[in-house]
């Protein structure tokens, strides 16, 4: 049985998709939810009075562009004062945004780059005081499998989902000393507003040893066992959730 009570969770990109479920299956470990998001301020609420209705757990909202360097510091900011510090941080909030490099806009390449991989950066340093200072933490980011074997298509995608690797590395090492993990999540394809336009199912499913799309809760039970004291022996570490598609 995984326990995450007297802990804070900040999930960046929680108004929806895998970043809710990650918000509710930690909540339902007991643990209390800050849910960042980007703009849907009414996907946001209806994740948080569901949680909070649910499992009884101390949940909020906070608008929090992850690409925004000074609004991660404010918003962690809040989030300490609101809950009184931070013990674990997903980042998860991540966009798409596909083309072939011959006609990938630079704007493009910036915008994924910018949200993905920098997101991580600016969320990780916005939370490492709190880290230190309680000489303990889990980071846990969000990759995919594109940022390991490369999707054609997905040039600023993949890119970005490959530095989420190299930043959890460096992360892992950099605050082991503090008794902080950091491991990274590649997920396949999960079916999630994100994924909803990819054409013919059959397709991919011929692809996936497993023969199933993944669903967002198959990523929250990993999540949960990441930030959990069951998995404190892992750092560094990047795990595979997609049916056997990457292997
Ligand atoms: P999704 O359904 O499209 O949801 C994306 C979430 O990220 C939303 O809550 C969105 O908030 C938020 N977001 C986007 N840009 C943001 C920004 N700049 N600042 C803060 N929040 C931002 O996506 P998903 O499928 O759940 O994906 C979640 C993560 O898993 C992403 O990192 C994605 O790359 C990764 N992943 C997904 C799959 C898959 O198959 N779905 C596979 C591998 C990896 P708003 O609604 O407010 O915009």
């Amino acid at each position: 049985m995984l326990r995450l009570e007297n802990k804070t969770a900040v999930i960046t990109g929680a108004s929806r998709g895998i970043g809710a479920a990650i918000a509710e299956k930690f909540a339902s470990c007991g643990a209390s939810v800050a849910i960042l998001y980007r703009g849907n301020d009414e996907a946001a609420e209806k994740v948080r009075s569901e949680i909070a209705e649910k499992y009884s757990v101390k949940a909020e909202i906070y608008r929090c562009n992850v690409a925004d360097f000074s609004e991660c510091k404010k918003t962690v900011e809040s989030v300490v004062s609101d809950f009184g510090g931070v013990d674990i941080l997903v980042n998860n909030a991540g966009i798409t945004k596909d083309a072939l490099i011959m006609t990938m806009e630079e704007s493009d390449f910036e915008a994924v780059t910018d949200t993905n991989l920098k997101g991580c950066f600016n969320m990780i340093k916005a939370c490492g005081r709190q880290f230190i200072k309680k000489r303990r933490g889990k980071i846990i980011n969000i990759s995919s499998i594109s940022g390991l074997i490369g999707l054609a298509g997905q040039a600023n995608y993949s890119s970005s989902k490959a530095g989420i690797i190299a930043l959890t590395k460096v992360a892992a090492k950099e605050f082991a000393s503090k008794n902080v993990c950091c491991n990274a999540i590649a997920p396949g394809f999960i079916m999630t507003d994100m994924t909803k336009d990819l054409g013919n199912e059959e397709d991919f499913l011929k692809s996936i040893p497993l023969k199933r799309l993944g669903k967002p809760e198959d990523v929250a039970n990993l999540a949960a066992f990441l930030a959990d004291e069951s998995s404190d022996y892992i750092t560094g570490e990047v795990i595979r959730i997609d049916g056997g598609l990457a292997m």
